[in-house]
């Protein structure tokens, strides 16, 4: 059955990129609406700007959405993750600003306020995309590709010259609450020189380190309190995977895998399986399907304590 939100959900905080004061508002929606934003700072001529890959424009360093009279909203990739991750199809998010509140970098603000609220569901039947022979698409050294699996499957690795960082990588089934558990609470990460370029280039100023995002220097972490978990950023890479999926509109069942992947790459990959029909199948799931989808089986008490 497709679900929302028993109750309507506030989020106050800043932009990333702009530091302007954001806010984002969860309400409750009918079976059959999906996840859809609304620019309320823009009036009603804005239009809705609807949770879809092909509304994304891709800039490098978040997932912003552009509808068609051009209203849009960027950093859109946590809250995805936690609505995805927590089971929600239909909620209608409205947001003051370009940007979702980025919170504490990660998705746990989200997932507490989304399973305190509970879930409502609904007689209509959850829909799946089953992915139904191997898509991939590539950027350089970076790669995504998608292959057929009965669950939704998330793999990542990274490298990075920062000897703190380095290389990582990390598999994971996404049923049984693992993205809860696993994934939610890992806080999106920089390096140093990237910060000083950005603040340069007037980008970043909600960027406020060991508030929002953990940054790194050579060996070493900058943010005070260190890291939520030793390998926290393929973490965030995989949580950012999972909110970029979440735009193809209905859960996916198939293996994706991420190497030095980005938003653009994801949302690449996404375009390429829809571009193929022969490459994926929409089902209606049976009880077995829906019970491993993501979502299912999470719980508020298994979020990891943080700092
Ligand atoms: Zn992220």
């Amino acid at each position: 059955m497709q679900t929302t939100i028993r109750s309507t959900i506030r989020f106050d905080g800043v932009g990333l990129h702009s530091g302007a004061p954001s806010r984002a508002v969860i309400h409750p929606a009918a079976p059959g609406s999906g996840i859809v934003f609304r620019r309320v700072d823009l009036g009603p001529d804005a239009g809705d700007i609807p949770a879809r890959w092909d509304l994304v424009d891709r800039s490098p360093l978040c997932t912003r959405l552009v509808n068609g009279r051009g209203a849009d909203v960027a950093t859109v990739e946590h809250i995805m993750a936690a609505l995805v991750g927590c089971g929600v199809h239909n909620v209608l998010v409205e947001v003051t600003g370009p940007e979702i509140p980025i919170m504490d970098g990660s998705a746990s603000v989200f997932v507490r306020a989304i399973l305190a609220a509970g879930l409502r569901g609904s007689a209509a039947p959850v829909r799946a995309l089953k992915v139904l022979r191997p898509i991939e698409v590539r950027r350089g050294d970076a790669l995504a590709r998608l292959s057929p699996h009965d669950t939704l499957v998330i793999g990542f690795s990274i490298d990075f010259e920062d000897a703190a960082i380095g290389r990582q990588r990390k598999l994971l089934n996404m049923s049984n609450g693992t993205f809860v558990r696993e994934l939610s609470t890992s806080r999106t990460f920089c390096r140093r020189a990237d910060v000083d370029a950005m603040l340069a280039n007037g980008l970043a100023r909600g960027g406020n380190p060991g508030e929002n995002a953990v940054v790194f220097d050579g060996d070493r972490v900058l943010s005070p309190g260190g890291l939520r978990h030793a390998d926290e950023p393929v973490r965030h890479k995989m949580l950012d995977a999972l909110g970029d999926l979440g735009l193809a509109g209905l859960p996916i069942l198939g293996h994706y895998e991420g190497r030095r992947a980005g938003h653009a790459l994801t949302n690449d990959l996404l375009r390429a399986l829809f571009a193929d029909p022969a490459a994926y199948r929409i089902v209606e799931c049976d009880a077995d399907m829906a019970a491993r989808l993501p979502g299912v089986g999470v719980h508020a008490d298994e979020i990891p304590e943080v700092a």
